[in-house]
């Protein structure tokens, strides 16, 4: 049986991607840190859909908690692998580069980009042994153009798009896809405190995406259809 997992499935655009998978198919290994009520929430939907769900709590930016989660779910299932993985638990810690501490700077990358490197570490291999896989990241248009007071998230995304593009030709021949999608502005909780109606304005579409049309694009990229994009950054920003 094929799985997906989805780091940081809880809340915002990781719940909306677990919700297209198993309507794709997929059973569904739902990944968070700490909001063990909001993981549940998800796993209530998916199985309202008619999918199945199952919790695998662990900090992506811990190297030792991904792979001792990742190497006893394996041992578990000697007939099934995790064919669709997507990096999308992230944080945003912003601040001016000149106030920004030690913590602000090492949270952020430990997460994104240290995260997607242990879990498709742990996962890639699978993957290409099974000729068939897809790897998607989550990135954001700061690791694409930069955005002030984002040095730190900027730079962890950034990574995640250099980790995507080299990834994929390693792994191309084995029929595994590995790409990266970068939201703009998306509603969700990361975005709570920004002023929507201002912020909207410098949006060519003029209104934040939604979840639910990240994870579209995501299911597309998971799907058998999308077995010739690879090492591609697709943007989902109403044109920013
Ligand atoms: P969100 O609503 O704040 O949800 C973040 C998710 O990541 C939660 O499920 C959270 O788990 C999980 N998470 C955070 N740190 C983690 C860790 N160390 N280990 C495991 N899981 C962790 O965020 P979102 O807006 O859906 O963002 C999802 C992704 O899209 C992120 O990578 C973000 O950078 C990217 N993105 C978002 C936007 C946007 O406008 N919203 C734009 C561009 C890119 P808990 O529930 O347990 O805390």
């Amino acid at each position: 049986m094929k799985y997906s997992l989805i780091t940081g499935g809880s809340r915002g655009i990781g719940r909306a991607i677990c919700l297209k998978l198993s309507e794709m198919g997929y059973p569904v290994i739902i990944n968070y840190a700490a909001n063990k009520d909001a993981a549940m929430e998800t796993k209530r939907l998916v199985e309202e859909n008619g999918g199945t769900a199952e919790f695998m709590p662990f900090d992506v930016g811990s190297m030792e908690e991904v792979n001792n989660a990742l190497n006893d779910w394996v041992e578990k299932h000697p007939d099934d692998y995790i064919a669709v993985l997507v990096n999308n638990a992230g944080i945003r810690k912003d601040n001016l580069m000149f106030w920004m501490s030690d913590d602000e700077w090492h949270n952020v990358l430990d997460t994104s980009l240290n995260g997607a490197f242990y879990t498709t570490r742990a996962l890639v291999k699978y993957m290409m042994n099974k000729k068939f896989g897809r790897v998607i990241n989550i990135v954001s248009i700061s690791g694409v153009n930069g955005m002030a007071g984002q040095t730190n998230y900027a730079a962890a995304k950034a990574g995640v798009i250099g980790m995507t593009k080299a990834l994929a030709l390693e792994a191309a021949k084995k029929q595994v896809t590995v790409n990266a999608v970068a939201p703009g502005f998306i509603e969700t909780d990361m975005t709570k405190d920004l002023n929507q109606d201002e912020l909207k304005k410098i949006v060519p579409a003029n209104r934040f995406g939604k979840a639910e049309e990240v994870a579209d694009l995501v299911g597309f990229l998971a799907s058998e259809k999308a077995g010739y994009v690879t090492g591609q950054v697709v943007a989902i920003s109403g044109g920013l």
